[in-house]
């Protein structure tokens, strides 16, 4: 018996699903495809033609010929303990919550993730590791459509940078042992080997936390245990160290220099630049303050620095940041891949930096890429190419595994 055995029902039994889309934009970067045919089959995809016939025989059909399909999206670098609001009175009071009032805020963020089609996260730490906790005792997540990928705490140098993400080192251990001796049942390892971003002087960089041999001991440790290793740094010498210890990511990687971005590529080191959260806090400082001049100028110098990552060959990953000041979760990712498009990306480009870069980055193989023989995961969208990525904010449908997703609220 074949597959196409109907049982006196018709083909509609056969499993086999048509849709037919008016544009497809796949993952890997390259040109818009328009009029295509997806056969899917058991959730997979099993064929991609550019001649589609709407009338094929076997199996049902749908037509979605106004609308543009792309991959699922991946956020890879949010902090799900923290919204995007500029309010300080909320913000202080979401720092010092507790794990009940925290897991409705998660939530909450993972709902909005899914609404934008986002469908795998990587955390990069909160202080109380609520992620990690959320991700283990919080049942409904594990049946919800989406990935989340935890820090749990982060690491950083006692009496530096890191304390809203992440612990200190305790003295008389290095950070190595440190990591060998956690039990914490985390995804990736973060290390913060920087200061933030001055907002009153231009380009100012802070010292590396932890040197290369230090983190060279770390990315040894984790890859015994399966791990990466994300490194939060900002400025030439921080990021120099970071390369050197072949971490697996550069998150935010402000006024890297061209150097370090000619390493990355070579060693295959993947940058997330989270231009976005520049733009968060300047639309939230009084215009003409050093703090919003500063903040533009330093957005600005990182879409240079985008532009330039592009043209050497930096595999970059899309990440927003999101819980940082005026940067929401799911919406954010409009923003940033607005700033990847004014950084000279193609639309296609830089839908892959937030699938098919991100995927990988989290190491998940199934999504981010629509092509044969993958599962039948994707975004439809309302309109032309042209629509995107505003239209990411009003989806028509997510499907994942060849159905429709439709359980957002259930979470
Ligand atoms: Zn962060």
């Amino acid at each position: 018996m074949d597959r196409y055995s109907n049982f006196g029902h018709g083909y509609y039994m056969s499993g086999i699903k048509n849709i037919y889309v008016g544009w497809l934009i796949d993952g890997t970067g390259g040109p818009v495809r328009k009029n295509i045919g997806l056969q899917i089959e058991n959730g997979r995809i099993i064929s991609i033609n550019d001649s589609f016939a709407r009338d094929s025989p076997v199996g049902e059909t749908t037509d979605y010929g106004s609308s543009t399909i792309l991959p699922c999206l991946v956020d890879s670098h949010v902090h799900l303990c923290m919204s995007g609001t500029d309010d300080p009175v909320a913000r202080e009071k979401q720092l010092g919550a507790g794990f009940d009032e925290i897991k409705g805020l998660i939530t909450q963020h993972i709902k909005r993730h899914l609404s934008y089609g986002i469908l795998a996260v990587r955390d990069g730490g909160d202080k109380h590791a609520y992620a990690l906790r959320y991700r283990d005792e919080y049942i409904e997540i594990k049946k919800a459509p989406i990935v989340v990928r935890v820090a749990g705490r982060g690491w950083h140098r006692s009496g530096r940078y890191g304390g809203l993400i992440g612990r200190p080192l305790q003295a008389n251990y290095s950070l190595a042992e440190a990591i060998q001796n956690d039990h914490e049942d985390k995804d990736h390892i973060k290390v913060v080997n920087s200061g933030l971003n001055s907002l009153r002087e231009f380009g100012k960089e802070t010292l590396l936390q932890f040197s290369a041999e230090e983190l060279s001991d770390v990315v040894k440790i984790a890859r015994k245990c399966g791990r990466k290793v994300m490194v939060h740094a900002n400025g030439k010498k921080p990021i120099a160290a970071a390369i050197a210890a072949r971490c697996n990511s550069i998150e935010h990687g402000f006024f890297m220099g061209i150097e370090n971005m000619k390493a990355m590529a070579e060693k295959g080191i993947v940058w997330v630049p989270t231009a976005c959260t520049m733009k968060g806090y300047a639309e939230h400082l009084k215009h003409g303050s050093v703090e919003y001049e500063v903040s533009c100028m330093n957005l600005d110098h990182q879409i240079e620095q985008i532009s330039k990552a592009r043209g050497l060959g930096v595999t970059v990953a899309l990440g927003t940041d999101a819980g940082s000041i005026g940067v929401h979760h799911g919406s954010g990712i409009i923003e940033e891949l607005k700033l990847f498009v004014t950084a000279g990306y193609s639309l296609p480009e830089a839908i892959k930096c937030a699938s098919c870069n991100g995927a990988r980055l989290l190491g998940i193989e199934d999504i981010g890429v629509i092509s044969e023989g993958r599962a039948a995961t994707f975004l439809v969208t309302k309109g032309d190419p042209s629509k995107l990525p505003d239209s990411l904010g009003s989806l028509d449908f997510i499907y994942r595994k060849g159905n429709i997703v439709n359980c957002i609220n259930e979470i």
